[in-house]
Formats: structure tokens, C-alpha cells, sequence
């Protein structure tokens, strides 16, 4: 057999799959909505996701979306930002977090990180504020399910009277100083893509204690139909519930949300355990404050092993591994706007890998994976 043949042959491991419940669940719940008919943008599973979500994280209100984008869109609509507009974005993220500050026509500018927690610095934020004192909403991300710095970063925002919208797609089940994230700011918002902690195959949450403007933000997401018995529009509408169908698995998914957690958590032991006194390699922060959902197990890499090395010999195994977020300011699309920071988050970018973190890998699969890393040293 040739090499390329045995490596087919390799059981692939991935870096965060979608993992329904062993109970079924999830099956439970989207079948309720077939026997009823509810194949619909709203229906009991939706109004239920919502509740059992807001329950969940300790929010008094959530809307149900069709992605966590649409979430943060209608979070920055909802906060009043609008065309020419200032929003600060942690550089550090997935697109996503930034893409709808362009929707609205406002003007992102991107706040570096910081090594003690990898998201939003609060040095760089109070500098970009003495900057652009007419900022009109702070957008932070929790990454890879790690706390940013809240205390400090709610009281800047308090101080200067801005619009906090917490990212928290990535951490949903994470905890700082025992209050769920997405919770300390005006918004939160929540993403259930195929490869996050509990998915429905595409959706997202908007949670705010504002009930108010979470009942308005499920109006503008039913394409903003007045009461009326004709079709009667006063404001611009989107097309953002979500389904009854994915709500259902939603549902299914949030019972196993503390299992996936404790999992994340195990995966990300084992990884300490086994790797962490190689030589120049650091494990993602671990601040007293924090109660990490562990979504994705990260490292960087300050010695003669760079990421790339990683990177190659896991795919060699079939075993999947990603570089650490390309900071937005360095991204053609966004590197016309402002950046306040130094190199951090580029640091970060450059010697940092995310590890598999499937809830469904064994300790076979783990020790795979080590191995495979260890032979590199
Ligand atoms: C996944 C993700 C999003 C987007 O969520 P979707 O549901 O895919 O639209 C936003 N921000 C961050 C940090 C993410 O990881």
C-alpha cells in the first residue's frame, strides 16, 4: 500500500463538530413541530428556545435568529447605530462580529488585545475613547470561550455612557465571576453554527434585560409588519426569525450544554496535562474570574515548533487544527479603518494554533493527536 493509502484510511478528528444528544432529544423536539405542522418561522419551540436560553445565561429577554450575524446586526440596530456612526470591535474575531457594523453603514474601529485574557485591551479601549469620544456602541468578544476583562470594560463603558454589545458566540456556558457572558452589557448575543459548543445547524440569540427592545428586535426580524390587516410597513424589515424546526434542536441542544462543557473542559486537562511542558509552548489564559466553556483549546508557540508545523503533521493524520483569528485590522476588507492597540493580537495570530476540541473525540483520539504533536519536539 502506498502512503497516500493509508492515509485514507485514517479515522478523521475534527476541531468542533456538531454533537446531537445521545437521548435524542433534539429528534424529540423537531418532531413535535411535524406532527403539529409548525414547519414555521415561529411556533412553540421558538417562543420555548427563547425562554429556556434567557433561563440559561440569566437574561430577562432573547430573540430567536436566523445566525449569531443577524444578532449582532439587530443588536447594533437596536442600540441606535447608524449611518457614519463609531463602533468600537475587538480586532481579534471571527468577520462576523464586524461584518454588520458595515450593514449599518457605521465605521468599525478595532481595539487591540490583551495577553492577560486575548480579547478587547481596556488600555487600548480608554485610549481609542479619549480618540473617538463620539463613539456610539463597544462590541467585545468572548473568544474561544474565554472572559474578557468585564469589570473593566463595563466600567469604561458606563463612564463614557456607551452601548455594550457582548459577542459571546463563542461562549455560550462561560462564566465570569459567576454571571453568564453576554449578560454584563446592553446586548449579548449567542451563535448555534454547525461547529459551536451545542448547534442547530445555522442560528443565533439576541439577550438583552430590555424587553422592550427585544420585543422590537423580533418585529424589525419579521420584516417589520405593523398591526394592521393589511400588509402595513413604517420601518425597514428583515427576514431574520428563526425556524420552528431549528429551535427544536436548539432545545435538545441546550440539555446537554453543561455535558458539552464538562467535556471541553476535560479535552482541554488532558491537553495541559500532555503538552504543556514543551518547550515554548503556553496554553491559552486562565484568569481566577473565569469559568471557561472551553470551546476551542488553543496554545501559541514561542519556540523552535511554529504552528504551521502543527498544523501540517495533524493534517497528515487527518486530524483537523486552525490557525488563532486573523485580527480584522489586518484583513483587506477592514484594514482602511482605524486600529488602536500595539502588536498583541498580531502576536497572537502568528503563534497561535486552536487544538481539536470535538466533544466527541476519545482518549484514543486524544492521545492521537498528542502524539502526533509530541514527535515535533
Ligand atoms: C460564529 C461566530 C459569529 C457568527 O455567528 P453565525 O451564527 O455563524 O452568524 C460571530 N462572532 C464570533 C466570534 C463567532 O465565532
Amino acid at each position: 500500500m502506498s502512503n497516500k493509502s493509508i492515509e485514507k484510511t485514517k479515522e478523521s478528528i475534527f476541531l468542533s463538530s456538531p454533537h446531537m444528544s445521545d437521548e435524542g432529544y433534539e429528534r424529540e423536539f423537531v418532531k413535535e413541530a411535524f406532527d403539529t405542522n409548525w414547519i414555521t418561522p415561529l411556533g412553540k419551540n421558538v417562543d420555548e428556545f427563547e425562554n429556556e436560553l434567557a433561563a440559561k445565561v440569566g437574561s430577562k429577554a432573547a430573540a430567536a435568529l436566523t445566525s449569531g450575524t443577524a444578532a449582532i446586526h439587530l443588536a447594533l440596530k437596536a442600540a441606535g447605530v447608524s449611518e457614519g456612526d463609531i463602533v468600537f470591535c475587538s480586532t481579534l474575531t471571527f468577520s462576523a462580529t464586524a461584518n454588520p457594523i458595515i450593514y449599518q453603514n457605521a465605521k468599525p474601529v478595532f481595539i487591540d488585545s490583551d495577553y492577560k485574557t486575548w480579547n478587547m485591551c481596556p488600555v487600548a479601549l480608554e485610549e481609542a475613547f479619549n480618540k473617538y469620544p463620539e463613539v456610539k456602541a463597544v462590541i467585545v468578544v468572548h473568544l474561544y470561550g474565554l472572559s474578557a476583562d468585564m469589570d473593566r470594560i463595563v466600567e469604561l463603558c458606563k463612564k463614557h455612557n456607551v452601548v455594550l454589545i457582548e459577542d459571546a458566540a463563542e461562549s455560550l456556558g462561560t462564566y465570569y465571576k459567576g454571571q453568564h457572558t453576554g449578560t454584563f452589557g446592553d446586548y449579548g448575543i449567542f451563535s448555534f453554527n454547525g461547529n459551536k459548543i451545542i448547534t442547530t445547524s445555522g442560528g443565533g440569540m439576541l439577550v438583552s434585560n430590555n424587553e422592550e427592545r427585544i420585543a422590537k428586535v423580533r418585529f424589525w426580524a419579521t420584516q417589520s409588519r405593523d398591526q394592521a390587516r393589511h400588509y402595513q410597513h413604517s420601518e425597514l424589515g428583515f427576514n431574520y426569525r428563526m425556524s420552528n424546526i431549528v429551535a427544536g434542536i436548539g432545545r435538545g441542544q441546550l440539555k446537554v450544554l453543561d455535558q458539552r462543557v464538562q467535556k471541553k473542559k476535560y479535552i482541554y486537562e488532558f491537553y495541559r496535562r500532555e503538552l504543556a511542558g514543551l518547550e515554548g509552548v503556553e496554553f491559552m489564559p486562565n484568569n481566577d474570574w473565569d469559568d471557561p466553556n472551553y470551546w476551542l483549546s488553543s496554545i501559541t508557540l514561542n519556540g523552535n515548533v511554529r504552528p504551521i508545523d502543527i498544523m501540517e503533521a495533524l493534517e497528515d493524520e487527518n486530524i483537523e487544527s486552525r490557525p488563532i483569528w486573523k485580527p480584522m485590522h489586518m484583513q483587506p476588507f477592514f484594514e482602511k479603518y482605524d486600529f488602536v492597540g500595539t502588536d498583541v493580537s498580531e502576536m497572537l495570530f502568528e503563534s497561535g494554533v486552536c487544538l481539536p476540541s470535538d466533544t466527541k473525540m476519545t482518549d484514543e483520539d486524544l492521545e492521537r493527536v498528542v502524539d502526533n504533536i509530541k514527535k515535533l519536539w
